[in-house]
């Protein structure tokens, strides 16, 4: 395969994305899928349509389960586990706010879902979600429904929804997509700063060049399914790893 990269070694990696494949019938939306992300790195999956990025962000979360090949994180085989056990949190473009409850009620959701054993007691979900608020600079919003926010606050909200787990991944669906021009400049940068105060681990899909090479520290680029080259943004640029990244890059720059 044409991948360059492993970030780091199996022991040390957040994920590990080891040679994943994904059927859909006839059609195979991932090929033998490798690759590893550090902890604490940001990571772009970048392709046209088609190519393979929610597939993957899918396999990653528990949603997907693939027909080959294996997924680790923290070094633990994660393979087989279900999306509640594997302890990931995601914001998909499709997977709205809860509009019937309000900011309070939807960040808390994912605590008081889990089983009796695991739930936090009232007072301490009250408390996680004011951080969490605060976390998302939101604070004060709590009682607010989804209706009365900006686009850009409730993509906030959804984030805290998916940090209240405490996840030890983060994985971003399209986060920016529906958003105008302006939101989607102010909440990247939002992302980015987030992301270099909280450490979190994540990967987020995007087909927006701008947006992978400006946000990511590495960029894996997808086209069929495949993984075509995985890099800092200067190294794709300078070294295409294959016609198809030369073309794909040098399209949209
Ligand atoms: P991307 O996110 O890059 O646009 P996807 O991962 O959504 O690509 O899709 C990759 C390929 O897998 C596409 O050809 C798509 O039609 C197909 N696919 C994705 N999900 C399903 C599904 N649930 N059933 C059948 N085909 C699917």
């Amino acid at each position: 395969m044409n991948s360059t990269g492993a970030a780091v070694t199996e022991g040390e990696a957040a994920i590990v994305v080891d040679g994943v494949t994904k059927l859909f019938g006839p059609l195979a939306a991932l090929r033998e899928v490798t690759f590893d992300i550090a902890p604490g790195e940001l990571v772009a999956l970048l392709g046209p349509s088609g190519s393979g990025k929610t597939t993957l962000l899918r396999v990653l979360a528990g949603l997907e389960h693939p027909d080959g090949g294996r997924v680790l994180i923290d070094g633990a085989d994660a393979t087989g586990l279900r999306v509640q056990d594997r302890q990931v949190g995601f914001v998909f473009q499709h997977y709205a706010l809860f509009r019937h409850m309000s900011v309070f009620e939807n960040i808390a959701y994912g605590l008081r879902a889990r089983p009796r054993r695991r739930r936090p007691a009232e007072a301490d979900i009250r408390r996680r979600v004011g951080e969490l608020l605060d976390l998302v600079q939101l604070g004060g919003l709590d009682a607010r429904y989804p209706g009365q926010l900006s686009g850009g606050q409730r993509q906030r909200v959804a984030l805290a929804r998916a940090l209240a787990i405490e996840p030890r991944v983060l994985l971003l669906d399209e986060p920016f997509g529906a958003l105008d021009a302006k939101v989607r400049r102010e909440l990247r940068r939002w992302i980015r700063e987030f992301h270099d105060r909280t450490g979190h681990t994540t990967v987020f899909v995007t087909h927006d060049q701008d947006e992978a090479l400006e946000l990511a520290d590495r960029v894996a680029i997808l086209h069929k399914g495949r993984l075509e080259q995985i890099g800092v943004a200067d190294d794709i640029h300078d070294n295409p790893a294959s016609p198809f990244v030369t073309t794909f890059v040098g399209e949209t720059a």
